[in-house]
């Protein structure tokens, strides 16, 4: 058996990460940590990006108090043996796209999740973060923004959420003082900020100066990094070659080009020479999604 570098529970006491054995015992030690004061998880093999260790993790409420070995179980504890199974800290989506509110009526092509049915596909997956972008609104203000995102993730969110505030087409509005007000309010990273609009080159000494002041104020820009001319070179290339086809709803220009979007270097490769252009091989017969 390996250990810890750091003594048993020493590093980890009091970190709010949710503890999950993989996949089965997800849902189930989520449950418990709802619904009684607390669970152990027994003889699961624990992995953590500092090491390895065989014992028990006690939890309370959503916290991680002790790891140990042979932990004595409290009264009306919950025990889950998790022999052969891996421990592992919940994992982190960087990249989700939730609902804050279900359109209604639906909308067949947009996302079809909100965060009750994203948390509970995060934690079947054993992520127990997710994040999400959400606009601020014309007018709105930092703290009117704050209260209404805020307010949707605890109505119904149960993973634990950070959300990305997304700039949309013209970063005007993000000077620093805003960018500041964010920080001030837990709001650290902006995206998605898409290079791959035609918007981005209509206002790309806004979107300069925005990456200038998000440095200063620590926040970190999420960046579509395409450029929306090479792009619709290639997808109108594509689509006259018959390689492409045109699909409704999300596409960033418009109609999208099958696997174009998740191919920029392929596209940028005739530029460098040598290595084959993405129109010369099969691509994927779904668009990439956003
Ligand atoms: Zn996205």
């Amino acid at each position: 058996m390996t250990t810890l570098k750091t003594p048993p529970g020493a590093a980890l006491l009091g970190r709010s990460l949710a503890w999950i054995a993989l996949v089965t015992l997800a849902l189930p030690a989520f449950a418990a940590a709802q619904q009684t004061a607390e669970t152990i998880i027994r003889n699961g093999l624990i992995v953590t990006a500092d090491g390895r260790m065989e014992a028990d993790i006690r939890i309370r409420g959503e916290t991680v108090v002790e790891i140990g070995p042979s932990l004595a179980a409290g009264a009306g504890a919950r025990e889950i043996d998790a022999s052969g199974m891996l421990l592992l800290p919940g994992a982190v989506d960087t990249h989700t796209h939730l609902n804050p509110v279900m359109p209604d009526p639906p909308e067949p092509n947009r996302n079809q999740d909100d965060y009750a049915s994203g948390s509970a596909a995060a934690f079947a997956g054993g992520v127990t973060t997710v994040s999400n972008f959400i606009s601020m609104r014309s007018g709105e203000d930092v703290d009117a923004y704050a209260a209404r995102v805020i307010g949707a993730i605890e109505r119904n969110g149960m993973a634990d959420v950070f959300v990305h505030v997304a700039v949309g087409n013209d970063p005007t509005p993000f000077v620093r003082s805003r960018l500041d007000e964010l920080v001030s309010r837990g709001f650290v990273s902006t995206g998605e900020d898409f290079m791959a609009r035609p918007a981005y080159d209509q206002h790309v000494l806004e979107w300069y100066r925005t990456f200038r002041a998000s440095g200063g104020a620590g926040v970190l820009s999420m960046i579509h990094a395409e450029d929306y001319a090479i792009l619709q070179e290639a997808r109108d290339r594509l689509m006259a070659e018959g390689q492409a086809r045109a699909e409704g709803g999300r596409g960033r220009n418009g109609a999208r080009a099958s696997g174009l979007c998740g191919n920029t270097a392929d596209v940028f490769a005739p530029h460098g020479g040598g290595v084959p252009a993405a129109g010369r091989r099969p691509l994927p017969g779904r668009a990439t999604a956003a």
